[in-house]
């Protein structure tokens, strides 16, 4: 059980989370996280320090106009790692790739097509509309490793067999909202986060005895909520 203030981040909590459970030796081989939790980063950290399956969808392939099946997102793009270029779907290559870091540290590389090359090309209108004189489409690229993860997640969260082994988080998502409606974890009724941190503590023992209970006197479980509106459909 961790507690933070409300302006930290999801994000900001995966490793902590993870290196708190190593800490008690409680590491999961799978963990089962929403996309709040899921950056390349934290799967490759995840999987190489910590040896856990970190299981969430990341964020889609997009571009600056993204009009699904019209742009070429980074996906169109072949990478060669060694030589340090891109090739994009006309069959140009880049002429730039500059290694940078983000404000936060995060390494990324920049890279850029020859504007010539895009000014002249038939699929621009399907791929930028750079109008800076200087470059033509330029591309973000994380870290090999991480790009590369990425690339696989986004791939395999597109399939039947990913998203029935992600059905599992609907666990997770069940006691989450168990414990916001029979224990008001939404709100603390306590001044500072040590004191909130121990109403959390007591709110998940009262969940767990709440839970047992319902096994021990086999209280069936509980329906899917279904909407008004859902409700509406059905009777018409
Ligand atoms: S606009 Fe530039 S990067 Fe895009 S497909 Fe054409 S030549 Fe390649």
């Amino acid at each position: 059980m961790a507690t933070t203030d409300a302006t930290v981040t999801d994000t900001e909590m995966t490793e902590k989370i993870h290196q708190g459970l190593a800490a008690r030796e409680l590491l999961p081989g799978e963990h089962a996280v929403d996309a709040g939790y899921v950056t390349a980063a934290h799967i490759v950290t995840a999987r190489d320090e910590h040896g856990v399956d970190l299981l969430g969808p990341v964020g889609p392939d997009t571009c600056h106009a993204n009009h699904p099946g019209e742009h070429f997102a980074q996906s169109a793009f072949t990478i060669d790692w060694e030589r340090r270029q891109v090739t994009c779907p006309q069959g140009a290559t880049s002429i730039s790739w500059s290694d940078q870091r983000k404000a936060s540290g995060t390494p990324l590389a920049r890279i850029h097509f020859a504007v010539t090359d895009c000014a002249a090309c038939p699929l621009r209108a399907k791929c930028t509309t750079a109008t800076n004189g200087k470059w033509g489409r330029s591309l973000t690229l994380l870290p090999r490793e991480q790009q590369e993860v990425l690339a696989q997640r986004r791939e395999e969260q597109q399939t039947e067999e990913w998203k029935k082994r992600y059905d599992i988080r609907a666990g997770v998502e069940g006691t989450i909202s168990q414990a916001v409606r029979r224990t008001g974890i939404r709100h603390t009724r306590c001044i500072g986060l040590a004191k909130t941190h121990l109403g959390n503590v007591l709110a998940a023992t009262a969940i767990n005895i709440i839970r047992f209970d319902a096994w021990f006197t086999e209280t069936p479980l509980g329906q899917t909520r279904t909407s008004h509106l859902a409700r509406l459909e059905l009777a018409a």
